[in-house]
């Protein structure tokens, strides 16, 4: 179906669907261009898979087969021009990603599929950087990718109906289900978290309840596996915030607006787990939740 995929940027999600495809037997050209982030990725994957075969879900053979099948590779071109898929997973920025896209048409093959994981950004739009907007689709995986079952699949106003049906059942290949939804700001998965996310941070803002209490609430209240200010920490705050911001602007609705104090949060650089400060501390080696200094009473 496909012989070598291409992942555009190593960070939190590009590392993740980089080792799904290698697990299921895809030969993937991981490619950032920060060199750390590359070194970074090959040492979270390889991690990752340890943590697989500890578990028994995978044997110590397949684990080194995933890691052979990933080569880490800085240069676009080089990454790309062999590729049938490329899913794009740089940073949630439009800008950027219109013009990796506009790069991606110039540099892969005619053929191949442009697929974006991007959380918001409009999929029309990012397919009209390019001269092939039917082959251009949003491929949506969730966080951690390797234990997350859905991907959210988006169709952009001009994706054909074969690529749509071609990107479900590599999904299940993948052992995803797959959900199809069209093109709106934030989709269906974005659409509804962001809002929750982002009132959870009013509420602390308000000064309605502390962090502890709100994750608790929701934890039990609700049986979500996380807390909101834990989640948004672990997707990263300045995603959570290009997030309600493509929400606010695309849907032009006043309760998308993100709360001052994740704006603020976003530029003093305390982006979540990535950067060691949040909603709560991130210690390495410490696997602790510990609700950061500035917001404990
Ligand atoms: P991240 O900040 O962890 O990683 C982004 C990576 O992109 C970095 O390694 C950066 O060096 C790289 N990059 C930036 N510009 C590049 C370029 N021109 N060429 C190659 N690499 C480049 O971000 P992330 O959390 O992995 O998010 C990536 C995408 O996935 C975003 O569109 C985001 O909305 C989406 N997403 C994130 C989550 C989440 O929970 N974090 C979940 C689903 C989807």
């Amino acid at each position: 179906m496909f012989n070598q995929i291409a992942v555009i940027g190593a960070g939190t999600m590009g590392n993740g669907i980089a080792h799904v495809f290698a697990q299921f037997g895809f030969r993937v050209n991981l490619v950032d261009r920060d060199p750390a982030q590359l070194e970074k990725a090959i040492a979270t994957i390889t991690r990752n898979l340890e943590r697989q075969v500890g578990k028994g879900l995978l044997t110590e053979q397949d684990s080194e087969q995933a890691l052979q099948r990933i080569q880490s590779v800085q240069n676009l071109k080089e990454g790309i021009q062999a590729a049938d898929l490329i899913i794009e997973a740089a940073t949630e920025n439009t800008e950027l990603k219109l013009s990796i896209f506009k790069e991606l048409d110039q540099l892969a093959p005619g053929d191949a599929i442009l697929a974006s994981n991007t959380s918001s950004i409009s999929i029309t739009k990012i397919a009209s950087a390019t001269q092939r907007p039917e082959k251009v689709i949003g491929m949506h995986f969730m966080n951690p990718v390797p234990v997350m079952k859905l991907v959210e699949i988006i169709n952009g106003y001009s994706t054909e109906q074969q690529v749509t049906e071609k990107i479900v059942e590599l999904s299940r290949l993948l052992n995803k289900i797959p959900s199809v939804v069209n093109d709106y700001p934030g989709f269906i998965a974005n659409r509804i978290l962001m809002p929750m996310i982002n009132e959870a941070i009013y509420s602390l803002y308000e000064g309605v309840a502390g962090v502890e209490e709100i994750d608790t609430i929701m934890k039990l209240g609700m049986a979500h596996p996380m807390g909101p200010l834990q989640l948004a920490d672990f997707i990263g705050l300045d995603t959570c915030h290009s997030i309600l911001k493509v929400l606010h602007e695309g849907l032009g609705n006043p309760k998308y607006a993100p709360c001052p104090l994740l704006t603020n949060m976003v530029t003093a650089r305390k982006f979540g787990v990535k950067s060691g400060e949040g909603f709560y501390l991130y210690t390495k080696g410490s696997k602790d939740l510990v609700v950061h200094p500035r917001f404990s009473q």
